[in-house]
């Protein structure tokens, strides 16, 4: 039986150190697990690290984005877990991306611009479908980049 696709959008925020050197290792860390268990899991989707804040699109089969989410929400470093979607949907959007990152170079500061003066760059200002649309334009610019 084929599994209804939904796509899920949180913010939360980060509780890790500011030290650039030691939050980069938290990323890393973060990316390579989330990439081995997203690909198992049939999970896709983009994580935006801006303003001590991530956002994150999850898309993929409920029960799977259902405990993914439970484990995020246990992680400690981040806090303050908000979710603002969970729909269904007919397509993927990141099909290309078991997790994508974006967000804290200065080219993408100035890609989301707009969006980010009206937010301050702070994801918990948006809403689920601006952070949902903020995160596919900022994948499809690295896909045309690559
Ligand atoms: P293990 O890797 O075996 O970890 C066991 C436990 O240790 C978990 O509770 C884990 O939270 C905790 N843990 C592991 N390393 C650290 C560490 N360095 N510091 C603190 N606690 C730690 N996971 C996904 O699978 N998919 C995602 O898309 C995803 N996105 C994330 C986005 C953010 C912003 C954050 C903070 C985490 C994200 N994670 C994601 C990681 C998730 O929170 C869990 O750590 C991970 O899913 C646990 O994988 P595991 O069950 O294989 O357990």
């Amino acid at each position: 039986m084929t599994e209804t696709l939904h796509r899920l959008v949180y913010y939360s925020r980060n509780h890790t150190s500011g030290e650039d050197a030691v939050f980069s290792a938290h990323i890393d860390d973060i990316l390579a697990k989330s990439r081995i268990n997203n690909t198992r899991d049939q999970i896709t989707g983009a994580l935006l690290f801006n303003a001590g804040c991530f956002a994150q699109v999850l898309e993929g089969p409920l029960p799977n984005i259902e405990a993914a989410f439970e484990r995020i929400q246990q992680d400690d470093r981040h806090g303050d877990v908000s979710l603002l979607a969970l729909d269904p949907i007919d397509t993927r959007s990141f099909p290309n991306w078991a997790m994508g990152f974006v967000g804290t170079s200065s080219v993408d500061a100035e890609r989301f611009a707009d969006i980010g003066s009206s937010s301050g760059f702070d994801p918990s200002r948006l809403s689920g479908d601006q952070i949902y649309t903020l995160l596919r334009n900022l994948t499809i610019e690295e896909e045309a980049d690559a």
